[in-house]
């Protein structure tokens, strides 16, 4: 029995035994008790699916096919099965591809292939031979103690997969499943754990293992509740209710509802606490940077204080509205190199270029009377219009960005206001790719500020564009056709409108087929409800004014990916703004 289970039997409700390390629970008649080691502090509910059953031990029975043809079958067996795991491995990237490298090699151990050879010679079958060779290194490594003993199960994983190909039937696995569940499993090995679909799998649970296993290390990589080694906790029937408590390393099986409330109550206070401080991520583990919109120098105390990842919105234009004359190169340097110095290696700062015109007119870049600005020549469009009469002003100031960048220890993002299609962003990355920028090393990308540029979103980042990141204050204005200087059609800026929020989800799913980064830098970032409805549509990064930050944090730690989904789900379908609200709070 693993560390921790409590031993003795139980009775449930049906008069039926209880299995070891189960224990009646006084608050529910027919509750169960399992207690492991957790991991993570999150406390989840839902029901249990199982792990594909492995497959019978082979029979000791004489091999049909020649010596020859029996070790050629298995060590082709154990080769499909080292290619299987590096491509789990490639898929998955990262740490995981690490150890489902270590466990390829396991795979073409030599010792284990001398053992195989020796019982194929031997007249015995492919399957059978690697069953008796892989079940006599199992007791060799179980005898060596904890850590050790933490490896069978790749060992044994190795073996089922390599017994089916050589058998000719599927590989044993994880349930298909299409709503969420609780993955119950004598022990994961790494390439099941590498390919979980996080949307779907809302917990782990293992009778076997320690805190050492691969369950719960990737279980922590991965940042999905565990409990691993609940002695007994196989004997659960697929589809049964239960509560994972990875605070407090039990699983609860057929819950009160006040158990449950109880728990994930405590659970989302504990996130809370968690999430005074730093990165943002939702309670289940999704990152979901926290950045600040600045409009210079002075604002980054601030930002540094509320312990933002950095920058997401630098609104340079601010710094020149009284300028008649355009920014010199130098000037722009001093003030662009103070902002980034002020920001840590591995933190990010979006500068966006000059916002011109509409509600930030700028002296020194001269646009015509127009009796309409908001939809007149601003943004990227002043820069570009007139026959690019203004675009020195744009080219000395990407310039300037790139050579404050030099220097600095943060990761400098810049972006274009105002893009309404893939032909401006070309333009924009081109421009700033002659100016030095890291355009092929996705740091230069574009606002998506108007419903155009919501809608082509995909072929906008499926070209140079690096990353969106969602103005929803214009996206509003531009959405609902209201001024966002006008007090008279006030009540329409809400981001909150379906509107608004199906053509965030657009560009959501646009940045996830591309496989680039979206992020809000307007307003609805702040709101924390609101903050979590765009992290169900997609978004991934959220810029603010350095005191919501906390409150956003908290709000996202206190809620899964999968429930800030349903939140954006239900206010996707609402009417309006206020309905979208009601539906997201619900
Ligand atoms: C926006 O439009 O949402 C935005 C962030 O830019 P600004 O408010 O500066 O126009
Ligand atoms: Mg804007």
């Amino acid at each position: 029995m693993a560390d921790g289970a409590r031993s003795g039997r139980s009775t449930d409700s049906t008069g039926a035994s209880g299995p070891p390390g189960a224990n009646g629970s006084p608050d529910a008649p027919d509750s169960i008790e399992y207690e492991g080691v957790g991991v993570g502090t999150a406390a989840v509910a839902g029901p249990v699916a199982r792990m594909g059953r492995p497959l019978p031990e082979p029979a000791d029975v004489p091999a049909t096919g020649s010596v020859g043809d029996e070790r050629a079958k298995a060590f082709a067996a154990l080769a499909a099965v080292a290619a299987d795991l590096r491509a789990r491995g490639a898929a998955a990237g990262g740490a995981t591809a690490d150890v489902l490298e270590a466990q390829a090699m396991m795979a073409e151990d030599p010792e284990l292939e001398d053992g195989v050879q020796a019982r194929t010679d031997a007249g015995k079958t492919a399957a059978r031979a690697i069953h008796e060779t892989f079940a006599e290194f199992h007791a060799t490594l179980a005898a060596l103690g904890d850590y050790m003993a933490g490896r069978v199960a790749d060992l044994d994983d190795i073996a089922a997969r390599a017994i089916a190909v050589a058998s000719g039937v599927p590989m044993p696995g994880l349930p298909r499943r299409t709503e969420p569940y609780v993955l119950l499993a004598a022990d994961l090995a790494p390439a099941d754990t590498a390919l979980l679909d996080r949307r779907l799998v809302l917990a782990l649970v293992t009778a076997e293992g320690g805190p050492t296993s691969h369950t719960a290390i990737l279980a922590r990589a991965m940042g999905i509740p565990a409990v691993v080694g609940a002695a007994g906790v196989l004997a659960l029937a697929d589809d049964t209710p239960v509560l994972v408590d990875a605070a407090t390393g039990t699983v609860l099986a057929r819950p009160s509802t006040e158990a449950m409330e109880a728990a994930v109550a405590r659970s989302c206070a504990a996130s809370a606490a968690a999430a005074a401080t730093g990165p943002g991520r939702t309670s289940d583990g999704t990152e979901v940077k926290l950045l600040a919109n600045i409009g210079g120098a002075d604002d980054v105390p601030a930002a540094l204080a509320a312990g933002a990842e950095g920058v997401g919105l630098f609104r340079t234009e601010l710094l020149y509205l009284d300028s008649d004359q355009p920014p010199t190169f130098d000037a722009q340097v001093k003030v662009y190199k103070d902002v980034f110095d002020a920001f840590p290696e591995g933190a990010r700062v979006v500068v966006r270029t000059l916002d011109a015109g509409a509600d930030k007119p700028l002296p020194f870049v001269p646009l015509g009377e127009e009796p309409n600005p908001a939809l007149g020549v601003r943004g990227l469009r002043a820069f570009r219009a007139f026959d690019g009469r203004n675009e020195a002003v744009l080219r000395t100031q990407l310039l300037a960005i790139r050579e404050a960048a030099g220097t600095s220890a943060p990761e400098v993002w810049v972006m274009a206001p105002m893009v309404d299609e893939v032909t401006e962003a070309e333009w924009f990355c081109e421009l700033a790719a002659a100016c030095g920028l890291d355009v092929a090393g996705g740091r230069v990308g574009i606002m998506v500020e108007t419903p155009a540029s919501a809608l082509t979103a995909g072929p906008i980042l499926a070209g140079r564009t690096g990353f969106a990141s969602i103005g929803t204050n214009d996206l509003t204005q531009y959405t609902m056709a209201a001024d966002r200087m006008l007090g008279a059609v006030g009540a329409l800026q809400d981001p909150w409108h379906p509107a608004v929020l199906k053509l965030v989800g657009v560009a959501g799913a646009a940045g996830r087929a591309a496989d680039k980064p979206i992020g809000v830098c307007g307003e609805a970032a702040a709101d924390p409800l609101l903050a979590c409805v765009l992290v169900g549509l997609g978004v991934r990064s959220l810029s603010m004014a350095p005191s919501a930050i906390a409150d956003v944090r908290a709000a996202l730690a206190s809620r899964t990916l999968r429930d800030c989904e349903a939140r954006a789900a239900r206010a996707w379908e609402a009417a309006t703004a206020r309905d979208a609200r009601k539906a997201a709070a619900a």
